[in-house]
C-alpha cells in the first residue's frame, strides 16, 4: 500500500488559507508521480508557507530554500530522490538570484511558489510579486510593476514553468512537473484570508493568466575530473640547515603594501623550514592591496606552535612610515626593534636604526632589514634564507640583496 505523504498533523493556517489545500494538492501529486515519502526531500522557506514541514512525511529541510535546495540536489547521487522546494512569494523575491541560478543551471528539482501576493506572516505587506491590479484594486501606493516569476524562470533556463490560477489544475501541472527531468517552477495562486484575498473569485481577478511554458534541454549534471594533487605542485622544503640558535621567536615585519614585505616574511619562514623548525606565517594587509600598510608575523619555534597568533613579538622590523603606523602600539616589552633610519624617533632610542630603503631600494627594504638582523643575531643561519630566496622567480636579485645586508651587518 501506498505510503501517504502527508503525516496528519494538524495544519497551521488559519481558516481559509490557500496553503492548507495546496499542500493537499502537492501531496497528492507526489503520490501520483509514484514518490514515497523518504524519496522526497522538502525543502521550505520563511513566512506562513514555512509552517508546511511537520505537515509532510518526506525528508524536510527548512532554510534560503532555493540556495539550499539546490545544494541539495547537486549532492544527490540517487536519481530516484526528488527535491521539492515550497517558498511564498516573500521568499521568492528574498531568494530571487537563487531561484534564477537554480533555472539557469536546470538544477534537478521543483519549486512551489504560493502566491498569496503579501507577506502574511509579518503584517500584510507587498512582495516582488504583488500583482499591480491587487495593488490598485487594495489602493496601496506602490506603482512598481511585480516580477514576472514565470517569465523570469523560463528565460533563465528552466525545464517547465506553469501559472496555475485555479485549483482544477494544481495536482495536473504540480504532476508534470515533478516529472520533468530539471529546474521546474510552479506558481500557485493561494489566499491569504486576513490580508489578501478571502475568496477565490476575488483573487482571480487580480492574478495574471496561467502560463506554461516547456524548454528542452539537458538537467544539471555534476561532471568530475581528477585533477592533480596542489601538494605534488608544491614546493616541499626539507630540512637542510640545522644549526640556529632559535628556541621560539616572534617577528613582526611591517612595511608599504606592494613592496615585498609578505614575499621578504615568506623568505623568512621558508629559512625557518630549511632550518628545521616549526613555522607560521600570518599575513595582514588592505583590501586595496597596492597602497597602505603590510604586516607580516612570522613565528619560529623548535616546539610545535599550537596557537599563529603573536601577542608581544620579540622581534618587531619596520621599515616605512606606513608600517610604523599600523604596528607601533604593539611595541612593547621591550622587543628587538629593528628600524630604517627614515623612521628616527627619540620615543625609540633604543631601536637598531639602518639605511635600509638605501641599501635595497623600497621594495627591497623588509628583505635587507631581515637578513640585516639575522646576521646580526644568529637566530638562523643566512644560507637558510639565501636558500629560501633561490626558490625565488628573482632569485639573483634577491640574494645581491641579502649579501649586501650582510655586508651592512658586519660593517
Ligand atoms: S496569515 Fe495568510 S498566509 Fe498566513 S496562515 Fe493566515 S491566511 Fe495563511
Amino acid at each position: 500500500m501506498e505510503q501517504p505523504m502527508l503525516t496528519g498533523v494538524k495544519m497551521p493556517f488559519c481558516p481559509g488559507c490557500g496553503h492548507g489545500p495546496s499542500v493537499k494538492n502537492i501531496s497528492k501529486a507526489q503520490e501520483q508521480s509514484g514518490f514515497s515519502p523518504l524519496d522526497v526531500i522538502l525543502v521550505s522557506d520563511i513566512g506562513c508557507s514555512g509552517l508546511v514541514d511537520p505537515l509532510f512525511a518526506t525528508h524536510t529541510v527548512h532554510g534560503r530554500s532555493s540556495a539550499l535546495g539546490m545544494g541539495i540536489s547537486m549532492g544527490l547521487s540517487d536519481p530516484r530522490k526528488k527535491v521539492v522546494v515550497i517558498q511564498g512569494d516573500g521568499g521568492a523575491t528574498i531568494g530571487l538570484q537563487h531561484l534564477l541560478e537554480a533555472a539557469r543551471r536546470n538544477v534537478n528539482m521543483t519549486l512551489i511558489v504560493l502566491n498569496n501576493l503579501i507577506y502574511g506572516m509579518t503584517g500584510g505587506q507587498v512582495s516582488g510579486l504583488s500583482t499591480s491590479t491587487f495593488k490598485a484594486d487594495r489602493n496601496i501606493e506602490d506603482h512598481t510593476p511585480p516580477f514576472d516569476i514565470c517569465q523570469l524562470a523560463h528565460q533563465a533556463g528552466a525545464s517547465f514553468v506553469a501559472r496555475v490560477t485555479s485549483p482544477k489544475h494544481f495536482t495536473e501541472r504540480l504532476t508534470e512537473a515533478f516529472g520533468k527531468p530539471g529546474f521546474s517552477l510552479v506558481e500557485i495562486s493561494s489566499l491569504c484570508q486576513p490580508y489578501g484575498a478571502g475568496k477565490m473569485h476575488d483573487l482571480e481577478c487580480w492574478v495574471e493568466d496561467d502560463m506554461l511554458f516547456r524548454n528542452s534541454r539537458e538537467k544539471f549534471e555534476i561532471h568530475t575530473h581528477k585533477t592533480a594533487s596542489l601538494f605534488s605542485e608544491s614546493d616541499i622544503m626539507y630540512p637542510e640547515f640545522n644549526e640556529n640558535a632559535v628556541n621560539r621567536t616572534g617577528v613582526l615585519i611591517a612595511g608599504s603594501a606592494g613592496d615585498g614585505v609578505q614575499s621578504a616574511a615568506r623568505m623568512l619562514a621558508g629559512a625557518g623550514i630549511l632550518s628545521g623548525l616549526y613555522t607560521t606565517m600570518k599575513s595582514d594587509y588592505p583590501i586595496t592591496v597596492g597602497t597602505g600598510y603590510s604586516v607580516a608575523e612570522v613565528i619560529l619555534s623548535r616546539d610545535k606552535i599550537h596557537y599563529s597568533g603573536l601577542e608581544s613579538p620579540d622581534v618587531i622590523i619596520i621599515v616605512t612610515e606606513d608600517g610604523m603606523l599600523k604596528v607601533k602600539d604593539r611595541i612593547g616589552n621591550d622587543p628587538t626593534l629593528i628600524l630604517d633610519s627614515k623612521l628616527r624617533d627619540e620615543s625609540h632610542m633604543h631601536a637598531t636604526y639602518t639605511d635600509f630603503i638605501k641599501t635595497a631600494g623600497k621594495k627591497g627594504a623588509a628583505l635587507c632589514a631581515i637578513s640585516y638582523w639575522l646576521e646580526q643575531s644568529g637566530t638562523l643561519k643566512i644560507d637558510a634564507l639565501l636558500a629560501a630566496a633561490d626558490r625565488h622567480r628573482y632569485a639573483g636579485k634577491l640574494k645581491a640583496i641579502i649579501s649586501n645586508s650582510v655586508n651592512l651587518a658586519q660593517a
